[in-house]
């Protein structure tokens, strides 16, 4: 099967954003066995819409839309279509009754336009929307396949995965399986990852192995196609043990998971808390813990201390520490962590004074990071990072590299 991404929107043709959409969907695609030969950008136009569309035909089995099914009147990819495919619109009730749901639930009128995206093509399987209000839709006609699918993609990721992909897969018609798996590593390069397991990416057939950086992180797809989705996934066991074999110790989890989602399970599970000092990273390491569900099982607390002040004032670090070291020192990061394990009478204290950027601070350059571990009973860990990226990228890094030390404390 050959496909067609066609992108509405003028946003697009303006540099406004970027078309993440098509690359999703290419990728994705690829992953089913499904050929991309084309992928267009057209704007809010009805007749050049018109007209792609119909290059489309010439080329393509089946065509995918994403945007312009909103409700105002530069969102007119659905009319186009069932105009061209001499379709009606009609009204899905289920998507009418979450769209009138949506806005009782925000306490405002529901104004008359957004009926308008509730309406599908006839005989279309009706893709629902559960992160928005435009359903979206995949129909038949002429030996053509066609799905529209909404502009924004935290609606249109979601709505591809749980109903675009299985219709596409139910027409394909295939007699194999396609079982993927996502690896997730933090703390190793993509380059150095790829050069790890080299060879394996090489000769990769079947599994495919894809690697892709984003995020301080590197994460492995890892796609087999077979006729039993067992040994599917048995081939795909394998591949992820020689992975494993190699890189096993920057693994941290599977799928959609975080590092931060990770830690709090295995604290948990070992019924430990833990309580943090932050210089640097101002909180952003407590508040990549409070994100996960459950927190507080793990979290007790921590301290922001920015400045020398509140360092020695709330956390209790040494003034004599701070001026024969500097707040930037091994010394800092132990202390931190030691006294605010003791103040909120945690299990772990984990501490982070470093250096965001852009600005040199003590003579260190920016991304000179020290992480301090207190565990009680033993004897404390700091940690020197040298991080690059600029002043956010650095603050991320700092606080995803807490959670990767902590679990391997708690390996
Ligand atoms: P809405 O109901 O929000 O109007 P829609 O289905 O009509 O959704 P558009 O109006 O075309 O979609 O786009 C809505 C938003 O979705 C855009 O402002 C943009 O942020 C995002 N978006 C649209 N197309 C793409 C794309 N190809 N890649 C990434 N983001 C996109």
């Amino acid at each position: 099967m050959n496909a067609e991404i066609i992108s509405v929107g003028s946003e697009l043709l303006l540099g406004q954003i970027v078309n993440t959409n098509a690359q999703f969907l290419s990728r994705h695609l690829a992953e089913m066995g499904v050929n991309v030969f084309y992928q267009t950008v057209v704007g809010d136009n009805s007749d050049r819409l018109l007209s792609t569309i119909q290059k489309a035909e010439e080329r393509a089995d089946l065509i995918i839309f994403t945007g312009g099914l909103g409700p105002t009147r530069d969102d007119l990819t659905k009319e186009t279509i069932a105009a061209h495919l001499g379709k009606k619109l009609v009204l899905n009730d289920e998507a009418f009754k979450g769209i009138r749901q949506y806005f009782l639930k925000i306490g405002r009128e529901m104004t008359e336009n957004n009926k308008k995206q509730a309406l599908v093509l006839e005989d279309c399987l009706v893709l629902p929307n559960e992160n928005g209000m435009a359903p979206g839709m995949f129909v038949k006609s002429k030996n053509k396949f066609y799905m529209l699918l909404p502009g924004p993609p935290k609606e249109m990721q979601p709505m591809f995965e749980k109903y675009g992909r299985p219709a596409i897969l139910n027409v394909l018609d295939r007699q194999e399986s396609i079982v993927s798996r996502v690896l997730r590593f933090f703390g190793i390069g993509e380059s150095q990852l790829e050069t790890e397991i080299e060879d394996m990416i090489m000769n990769q057939t079947n599994p495919t192995i894809a690697p892709l950086a984003g995020d301080g992180e590197v994460t492995i797809r890892l796609t087999a196609k077979h006729r039993s989705k067992e040994t599917a996934n048995e081939m795909i066991d394998k591949v992820e043990k020689e992975i494993l074999n190699r890189v096993g110790e920057y693994f941290y989890g599977y799928g959609q998971t975080t590092i931060a989602a990770e830690l709090v399970q295995k604290l948990k599970q070992q019924n430990k808390t833990i309580a943090c000092a932050e210089s640097l990273t101002g909180g952003l390491f407590q508040s990549m813990i409070t994100a996960v569900a459950g927190a507080s099982a793990v979290l007790k607390g921590g301290i922001v201390c920015y400045t020398n002040e509140a360092k020695e004032h709330l956390v209790d670090v040494s003034k004599k520490t701070l001026d024969t070291f500097g707040a930037v020192s091994e010394q800092c990061a132990k202390e931190l962590a030691e006294n605010v394990r003791k103040k909120l009478n945690a299990d772990i204290g984990i501490s982070f004074t470093g250096v965001a950027g852009p600005d040199s601070l003590e003579e260190n350059p920016p991304g000179t990071v020290w992480i301090g571990i207190s565990e009680k009973g033993k004897e404390s860990k700091v940690v020197l990072l040298k991080l690059a990226g600029d002043r956010n990228q650095i603050r991320n890094r700092t606080a995803k590299y807490g959670c990767h030390f902590l679990l391997r404390t708690c390996q």
